[in-house]
């Protein structure tokens, strides 16, 4: 006798549409929708790549499902819990909640381009300029969409379609391709480079200009990598002297925007936007969402015509940013007025300074809420703790030595010392020392980090050498207990009903 093919009894779509479970989905979400959805899965049952279900509930069941999995947004929260605080792939600066409030406040109708005085027209590029000049004592600023887009415009504006003098050793990549050379020739500039890797003189400079055709010299600070040894560049007060003899105007690519003392941060000296208005420099460019900590925009700073001749070029226009993102960015400069408040208020810099205890504290919080009372089903096993190495980490502990006493435990849940990063192409050598949650995965770490991932929200980790490791640095407060449900969920994953 053969088995009949259960794909013959699959319900047709006419009949499942006229369900109340179905009708509830429809009044919702939408008939076109709910239909697409329905054939899609009946389409997977008809192809096997589901179980053809026995029931009316079994169908409601799994169109439920369907629209749920459909329904996730693309661009979604995730808890960061990498100890890599200007993460990149996951959004850099995470918000100040006064910016948050006044970027949800924006969203609506705004005086973006518009005097509330005399009730005419406005300028966007306003609204963030007094803060701006404020805090880096500039004549003028303008804001565009990000880092690279100000340095290119800067670029544009002031030297296009001639040379611009750059020293061998600032030919660097950003990322995400950003690139030196590249960027002055999209500016439609020449590229002028001088001196060599390891140094560049003051006469290096004033010999290409004394060749002629130059319109800018463009100083890029080495924010991502760091150069050590036989080393000399010239620094920006001579460069500045240099153009002011020679006529030239000097752009500074500075990168971060670090608008705080970096001592004050723990961190190795960080030159700030100010220190190059300072030295004189015509333009300034950095980014609004690196060590800012504002959202994603980059600042022009200036003299008033090096100024005027950036929001005077139509590619201005084509890097403005919109009103949501100006809202954000200016309550963010607005905590700078007080550098205590904005060290309290800013999120990357107050992760940047938590110290380790609390970061110890913290997690044994999460170890005793993940574990439960003696371990009950998910639960992880906490056991003792050693230095750990972890990606970011510098130290390469025995991780033999470190789980000594954690057998029992489930995970091999410890927490250790271990390392994080500022990250977004920031201080390249800092390390913060940290107190991370490591799990003993072995094998098994990408598998667990994908658990971690599929919770929701997404609790994005890191491993080494067989350790999912945990770091809460990066993590807000509020969040811990969204990590002790997703080390749960590992728990559950790995012995089930425990
Ligand atoms: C990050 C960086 C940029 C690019 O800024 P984005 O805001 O990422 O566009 C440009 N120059 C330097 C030196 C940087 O560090």
């Amino acid at each position: 006798m053969t088995v009949p093919d259960p794909r013959r009894r699959i319900a047709g779509v006419d009949r499942l549409l006229e369900r109340p479970w179905c009708r509830e989905l429809i009044a919702s979400r939408g008939r076109g929708w709910i239909t697409g959805r329905l054939r899609a899965l009946l389409g997977d049952l008809r192809a096997g790549r589901l179980p053809v279900p026995d029931s009316d509930e079994g169908y409601a069941a799994l169109l439920r499902a369907e629209v749920a999995r459909a329904e996730i947004p693309s661009l979604r929260r995730v808890v960061n819990a990498t100890g890599v605080v200007l993460h990149t792939n996951l959004g850099r600066a995470p918000l100040a909640e006064e910016a948050r409030r006044a970027m949800a406040a924006a969203a609506g109708y705004g005086n973006v381009e518009f005097d509330l005085g005399s009730g005419g027209r406005g300028s966007r590029y306003d609204h963030c300029a007094g803060l701006a000049r404020e805090l880096t004592g500039a004549e003028d600023a303008v804001v565009v969409n990000n880092g690279a887009g100000a340095v290119a415009l800067a670029l544009t504006a002031l030297a296009a379609g001639r040379g611009v003098v750059v020293s061998h050793g600032e030919m660097v990549e950003i990322g995400g391709g950003f690139r030196i050379p590249e960027v002055v020739e999209a500016a439609g500039s020449e590229l002028v480079t001088v001196g060599t890797t390891n140094r560049t003189r003051r006469a290096d400079y004033a010999r290409a200009i004394e060749r002629g055709g130059v319109g800018a010299i463009l100083k890029v600070h080495r924010s991502n990598f760091a150069m050590s040894g036989f080393t000399e560049e010239t620094d920006l007060a001579e460069l500045v002297a240099l153009g002011a003899e020679s006529g030239t105007p000097v752009i500074h690519d500075l990168g971060s925007g670090l608008l705080i003392d970096s001592d004050a941060l723990g961190l190795p000296h960080e030159p700030t936007p100010a220190d190059s208005v300072g030295a004189g420099v015509d333009l300034v460019a950095f980014s609004g969402d690196k060590l800012l900590g504002g959202p994603q925009a980059g600042v022009l700073a200036g003299t008033g015509k090096a100024v005027a001749a950036a929001k005077a070029h139509p590619l201005c226009r084509a890097l403005r940013c919109d009103k949501v993102t100006l809202a954000g960015l200016e309550a963010t400069l607005a905590l700078y007025r007080d550098p205590e408040r904005a060290r309290e208020r800013i999120p990357a810099l107050r992760m940047i300074s938590v110290p380790v205890e609390e970061l110890r504290r913290r997690a044994e919080a999460v170890l005793g809420v993940a574990g439960g009372r003696g371990g009950q089903a998910g639960g992880v096993g906490v056991g003792g703790g050693a230095p750990e190495g972890g990606r970011t980490g510098a130290r390469d502990a025995e991780p033999g030595a470190a789980v000594a006493g954690a057998g029992k435990a489930r995970l091999g849940a410890e927490i250790a010392e271990g390392w994080s990063l500022v990250g977004g192409g920031t201080f390249p050598d800092a390390r913060l020392p940290s107190a991370v949650i490591r799990l003993r995965a072995g094998e098994d770490a990408d598998a667990w980090l994908e658990v971690l991932r599929a919770h929701d929200p997404p609790v994005v980790a890191r491993s080494r050498k067989g350790y999912v490791v945990i770091d809460l640095r990066t993590v807000a407060p509020h969040e811990d207990e969204i990590v002790a449900a997703a080390l749960r969920s590992i728990g559950a994953k790995i012995s089930p009903g425990g």
